[in-house]
């Protein structure tokens, strides 16, 4: 990725892709104390390129670095700026971007006090991260034998580079066992999160999705809460079994880069009818309406760039 044509924001200045490096003793890749965002633009139907719910994103990357102490070198306004700078600079339509904030490469050693923060972000077309057949047909998923993070031993209200070690183990045991993703389940047993994705089931009427102990509190989860009480369906926040999902008659992962993504199939047992459920087909579509701009609704989750 570090070989191509564009420009990236850093440490407050357009600067080209090809030149945003950092030193091999930079802080953060020691120790994976970074913090970062994943946050996507569409190109919506009349044909203006849109970032969803940008403040949202933004305001999560700071309460990241609230949570671990590292002072942000620049405001809010700046790095929202900045996110819709490198999408207009790039002449990109929709896209992915990924603003990220580390400790810089003064000293080594744990105690980060005295090291400088930095911040970039970057932006490029990406596709559905589950594939797009996936986003139709549903995945496989496996329960990993990878746990979750406790809540005393990782925060993750932060969105925070070191977590993902957990996701890597989770969501490569999966892949190298022929699955698409990993289902995590939290220390208690109870089920938290994918890999980088939230999770919801639907049984009857209603749409479940397991409490914010464990799993990140997603931008997608709940946009996805939201939307579905809009339309009427009762959304419930609760402990989850993994035998729930088995037995449910839905289920399906939402996050930035997954979108809302089906789950067929959960440790070889079919999940309803094994395709997309009717419930998750018409959440997905209105999401899907809603940030390509079609709900009139939702306007103030888009900012033009
Ligand atoms: N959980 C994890 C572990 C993630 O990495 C992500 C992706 N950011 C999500 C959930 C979904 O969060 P969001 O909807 O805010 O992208």
């Amino acid at each position: 990725m570090a070989d191509r044509d564009g420009k990236m924001w850093m440490d407050g200045q357009l600067i080209d892709w090809r030149d945003a490096k950092i030193h091999v003793l930079t802080h953060t890749l020691h120790y994976g104390m970074g913090v970062f965002e994943g946050v996507r633009a569409y190109r919506c139907d009349d044909g203006v390129t849109r970032v969803f719910r940008l403040k949202e994103h933004t305001q999560r990357l700071f309460n990241s670095a609230k949570i671990f102490r590292m002072t942000m070198p620049f405001d809010a306004e700046t790095l929202q700026k900045a996110q819709l700078e490198v999408v207009k600079t790039n002449g990109l339509e929709s896209c992915y971007l990924r603003p990220i904030a580390w400790i810089g490469s003064e000293k080594l050693g744990v105690s980060p006090t005295g090291n400088t923060v930095h911040v970039a972000v970057a932006a490029w077309p990406w596709g559905a991260y589950l594939g797009a057949e996936g986003i139709e047909r549903g995945i496989r998923v496996k329960t990993s034998s990878f746990q979750r993070h406790h809540v005393n031993v990782s925060m993750v209200r932060a969105k925070a580079s070191g977590w993902y070690v957990n996701s890597i183990l989770a969501n490569q045991e999966a892949l190298t066992d022929g699955y698409d993703e990993a289902l995590l389940l939290d220390v208690d047993g109870y089920v938290s999160e994918g890999s980088g994705e939230n999770v919801f089931i639907v049984k009857g009427d209603t749409l479940y999705t397991p409490d914010l102990s464990s799993c990140l509190d997603g931008i997608t989860r709940s946009t996805i809460m939201t939307l579905a009480r809009d339309l009427g369906i009762e959304v419930v926040s609760k402990r989850i079994t993994r035998d729930e999902v088995y037995c449910a008659d839905e289920a399906f992962f939402t996050g930035t880069a997954a979108e809302v993504t089906p789950i067929r199939e959960l440790d070889n047992r079919t999940i309803g009818a094994g395709s997309r459920g009717p419930l998750t087909e018409k959440l997905q579509t209105a999401y899907f309406d809603v940030v390509h701009g079609r709900n009139a609704k939702y306007a103030e989750w888009l900012t033009a760039i």
